[in-house]
């Protein structure tokens, strides 16, 4: 078009797991307004209040004052990163990378990436680190986000596959929101279940949630648990359901496994101890699972309430469990449905880019898959040992195991539990690389080798929304100084490795001189396309050519389907050994980091409506700081006379691990034991110190490193504090 002609791009909103499209105009190549894709089947037009601020984060001020545009490379602890050239930070990241693996072995590098990379970024860092590296440490923030959901579906349900759609909000009669503030979380998916619930009066909303949350408010029926309770919850509706006749006898004998074992643990929970435990009246319990029973077909909605807790995935699971015994899965409206924290956490589990996954659905544990990812890959082998997740590379980091921390896209001295951990972790390792948009994050400071990338409206690629959704992203704009994208700049690290590791290459492919011969995104995507030939997320009858033509599609998609899969499981058959769905019996435990007289308050944590993870996109526009403006610690009024508090006044938030100082705020919401704090605001504006006296990062100096043991999730929903006026 000619210069100063309006141009509109389609793409995708980069903040959370609803995955709305968006349309980016440009006006003299300039990112200048975005509207809702009325044609994006997310969201038909709609965007929320962050989603319809994404082009004031690309305006030239706000590019100027907050992105990364400079390579830049320090080789001396005390220097500040002086600017230099990309060869020079590609060809240092190469050596040291090789020169730490002779040293040390391939497991003294740990890649840490992030839920907001694109499917494509995520392939290549996925084949980089596992293929050519040979190291399994790679993990993603996507550990603090979806894990226990992937670990809970692939213990009953065979696969990480999410089997609803957002159709089934309308076809559902009950609506079972669980751990999941929607309101907030996901707003345009919360529009929907409002629309649902207009067309449709008969339909019952029970919200279960420790805090009376805006959709709590919404609810027909609002559970209130006590934290950490939901196995005994979700085992007292089965209870209630078994007791009633209300489970589907044809559908367990015809498609599931294991019923008879859970017969005893559910017969435990009777409704008088569930209520006990759980802190909800029996009579609510009764109503409860009567509608989800009966009143069907039940959806289950849930995100990180589930996740976020030292029994994830047995929360993921035993919900599981209901839906199995009363057949509510793999029908229009039924099924338990995670919803997605971020834009692309699924996309990520679809190339395997986490440190016990490997491409397209395929284990890490067993050999055949370990041997076909390499013969795919073309590298000597992948190895065979786990990596170390989340929490577990950042300790290995602080007690000098990992030597060389690569951090793409995300912000882990803000956004992992325990900052004094991962803050030795940054300063212990001999090489810290942080790829990164944005030259304000915390992570920064500890950075010997800065890597400016493109992000939103300047990344072509895809990514992959809660209902297996995938929407390509486009650029609207040129890359913002000498930003580059992340696939790119991660191969050509790869092919500078490659030169200095030869021996971790086993074949060529045809007609090429690298393992990572992309020169385009497509070229990525399509060799990722290949791998999930034959896997439970066939997208082999796709292609950038076909969601150009037909738009966004949900996987599977197996070469010869003329169109994606909306719902999964329709006809009983899951893709477990036997077929069958497996009921998981599991305990009920109590979340770690017990409350005491000293530590009596439970801390919960989460977002705000209108900011989003560590703030440095939504933290440049003033405006999304109107909703909230500051952080605070959120009490019952019975907390707060017990403490001769008053609304506004400054409080020593203490935990086991560190401490902050923050206003107090008076909350309905809240129960009297309960407080919480939003994720958003880090140490600039927190401050506080430990109990060693160093300084720490806002609500994450009060997290907890306990995480759940299947799924490596960790309890970012529960911490015990003490509160105390200062
Ligand atoms: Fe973006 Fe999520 Fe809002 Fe949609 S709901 S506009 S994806 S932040």
């Amino acid at each position: 078009a000619p210069e100063g002609e309006r141009q509109h791009t389609r793409a995708t909103c980069p903040y959370c797991g609803t995955g709305c499209g968006v349309i980016i105009e440009t006006r003299h190549g300039q990112i200048v307004d975005v509207q809702g894709d009325p044609d994006h089947p997310a969201n038909f037009g709609r965007l929320c209040t962050k989603g319809s601020t994404l082009h004031l984060t690309a305006a030239p001020a706000v590019t100027q004052a907050a992105r990364l545009l400079q390579p830049a490379l320090r080789t001396q602890r005390d220097q500040a990163p002086q600017a230099t050239t990309w060869s020079t930070a590609l060809d240092h990241v190469a050596q040291e990378l090789a020169r730490i693996v002779r040293t040390h072995g391939p497991d003294a590098i740990g890649f840490y990436g992030s839920g907001q990379l694109l499917t494509e970024d995520y392939y290549v860092l996925n084949k980089l680190a596992k293929g050519l590296v040979g190291t399994n440490n790679l993990d993603t923030n996507s550990r603090l986000c979806m894990s226990s959901a992937v670990a809970g579906y692939k213990a009953t349900l065979g696969v990480d596959a999410p089997p609803a759609c957002y159709d089934d909000f309308q076809h559902a009669r009950t609506l079972f929101i669980v751990g999941a503030n929607t309101a907030y979380a996901h707003p345009i998916l919360f529009r929907r279940i409002e629309g649902a619930r207009k067309a449709n009066p008969d339909q019952k909303l029970i919200v279960a949630d420790p805090r009376k949350t805006e959709t709590a408010e919404m609810a027909d029926l609002y559970l209130p648990l006590r934290p950490g309770t939901d196995v005994a919850l979700f085992h007292g509706l089965l209870h209630i359901a078994l007791a009633e006749g209300l489970i589907d006898m044809a559908y367990i004998e015809a498609h599931t496994e294991g019923f008879e074992a859970l017969r005893a643990t559910v017969a435990d929970h009777p409704p008088a101890r569930v209520a006990d435990v759980c802190g909800v009246p029996e009579a609510d319990l009764l109503q409860a699972a009567r509608w989800m029973g009966a009143h069907t077909p039940t959806l289950s909605l849930y995100c990180q309430g589930l996740n976020q807790s030292s029994r994830g995935t047995d929360k993921n699971a035993t919900l599981i469990n209901f839906h199995l015994a009363t057949g509510q899965i793999g029908k229009p409206g039924a099924g338990p449905f995670s919803l997605t924290g971020q834009p692309n956490a699924m996309g990520g589990r679809e190339v395997g880019g986490m440190a016990n996954l490997l491409s397209a659905h395929r284990d890490l544990a067993n050999p055949a898959h370990r041997e076909e990812v390499a013969a795919l890959w073309g590298v000597a082998d992948v190895p065979a040992q786990p990596g170390k997740t989340a929490v577990e590379m950042f300790e290995a980091a602080a007690r000098g195991e990992i030597k060389a921390l690569w951090i793409a896209c995300t912000n882990p001295a803000q956004s992992l539990p325990d900052q004094a951990t991962v803050r030795k972790a940054l300063e212990t390792a001999e090489l810290v690389v942080v790829q990164e948009a944005f030259a304000t994050t915390a992570t920064v400071p500890y950075a010997d080798v800065l890597l400016p990338a493109t992000t939103w409206g300047e990344k072509d690629g895809t990514v992959t929304n809660s209902e297996r959704r995938i929407s390509r992203v486009r650029a609207a704009q040129a890359p913002s100084g000498l930003a580059r994208h992340d696939w790119q700049i991660f191969r050509d690290v790869a092919r500078r490795l490659e030169a200095l590791m030869p021996e971790r290459r086993a074949t060529w492919r045809t007609g090429t001189t690298t393992l990572f011969p992309y020169e385009t995104a497509e070229q990525v995507w399509n060799e990722h396309r290949d791998s999930t030939r034959g896997r439970d997320l066939d997208i082999t009858g796709l292609s950038y050519a076909l969601l150009e033509q037909q738009g966004p599609q949900q996987w599977p998609m197996p070469e010869g389907h003329a169109q994606g899969t909306a719902r999964l499981y329709t006809d009983g058959r899951f893709p477990t050994p036997s077929g069958r769905a497996r009921f998981a019996n599991v305990p009920y435990e109590p979340v770690q980091d017990p409350c005491t007289a000293e530590f009596p308050i439970s801390l919960n944590t989460g977002r705000l409506r209108d900011q989003w993870h560590g703030m440095s996109r939504t933290g440049t526009l003033g405006r999304l700081f109107g909703h909230v403006s500051e952080p605070c610690i959120d009490l019952h009024a019975t907390d707060l006379q017990q403490r001769g508090l008053a609304e506004g006044d400054l409080v020593e938030v203490r935990s086991r691990r560190g401490s902050v100082i923050v206003p107090v705020h008076t909350s309905e919401a809240q129960r009297p034991g309960q407080a919480f704090m939003a994720m958003h605001w880090g140490q600039e504006v927190l401050g506080g110190t430990g109990p060693e006296g160093q300084a720490r990062t806002g609500v994450n100096a009060l997290t907890s490193p306990f995480f759940c043991p299947k799924s490596k999730q960790p309890e970012l929903k529960h911490a015990a504090v003490q509160i105390s006026p200062v």
